[in-house]
């Protein structure tokens, strides 16, 4: 953003912030530059994007204006722009967003959707949650099914700051959150169901993932720094202890990661297993009945 040539700082209104931040991201490398700008706009000054286009006359006061500078400069590094903005929707809710845990992913909805499924006979489930995160998954089950008793684990210790933070403020009081290191210990009592969307990237493929998740999301949501399956293998070793007649419902990855997973399962003798398709026609979440 340049000053014009008469000194006089020059003013910027909505169409002209667009029309300069697509040439601005389309020179950086960006493949959506105008959705790069338009993103950033909607939140800056808090419209949707039709009323953008509305409003494209407005001009953008100076403190905006700064924010924005700063914002632009973050994404041209990489930055994800959830991480940015701090803000992040998650079936319907509103989450708040930091590196202290993984960025929700709209894929995970469709655990959300098996798992309220599931549970449409069982009014009070007892829910396990292993690496809870941000939170989303918990909460948004909690949301649907506010008498359910639900607990989270998770490692690390920021991320569960960040999950209580959300669960606050989405009203949601029947999630206990616990600090565990789940691959060598496991929680007290039985629950019904167990979900779980745990790090599944392997150690090796890390390398090739965008820089905006390889170098902004925590390491330790992304991957067991192994082949990506420790978790599975976990589940399926203490799975019958927690969940004794229940349901384990897992996010997979893509390739041939599902079958991987799901092997995995019929070696260690499960028998009812369901691989269920996301609406990319992907397979994404394994359903386990015990
Ligand atoms: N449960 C959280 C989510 O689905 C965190 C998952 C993770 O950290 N691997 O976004």
């Amino acid at each position: 953003m340049k000053v014009s040539t008469n000194g006089i700082k020059k003013t910027w209104r909505i169409i002209e912030i667009i029309k300069w931040g697509e040439e601005y991201f389309k020179l950086k490398g960006f493949e959506n530059p105008k959705q790069e700008i338009e993103w950033l706009l909607c939140d800056l000054l808090e419209l949707k994007r039709i009323d953008l286009y509305l409003k494209f006359e407005d001009i953008i006061n100076k403190s905006k204006l700064k924010k924005l500078k700063s914002w632009i400069k973050r994404r041209i590094d990489r930055e994800p722009l959830q991480y940015i903005t701090g803000k992040v929707e998650f079936y319907g809710l509103k989450f708040i967003s930091t590196p202290q845990a993984l960025i929700p992913r709209p894929e995970t909805e469709r655990l959300v959707d098996i798992t309220l499924n599931s549970l449409k006979k069982i009014p009070e489930p007892k829910i396990l949650e292993i690496g809870t995160g941000s939170g989303c998954v918990s909460i948004a089950v909690s949301n649907k099914k506010p008498r359910a008793n639900i607990l989270s684990l998770d490692i690390s210790k920021n991320a569960l700051e960040l999950a209580e933070i959300n669960a606050k403020s989405n009203n949601c009081k029947n999630i206990n959150f616990l600090e565990m290191d789940f691959l060598n210990e496991i929680p007290d009592g039985k629950f019904d169901i167990l979900i779980s969307n745990p790090p599944y990237i392997p150690q090796k493929e890390i390398e090739n993932i965008m820089p905006e998740v390889k170098n902004y999301e925590p390491r330790i949501a992304l991957t067991d720094f192994e082949e990506g399956l420790n978790f599975y293998f976990r589940i399926a070793k203490v799975g019958r202890t927690l969940i004794p007649n229940g349901i384990i419902i897992l996010e997979v990855g893509l390739g041939n990661h599902p079958q991987k997973v799901f092997s995995l399962f019929k070696e260690a003798g499960f028998d009812q297993l369901e691989l269920i398709k996301d609406y990319n026609n992907n397979e994404r979440i394994l359903k386990i009945n015990i």
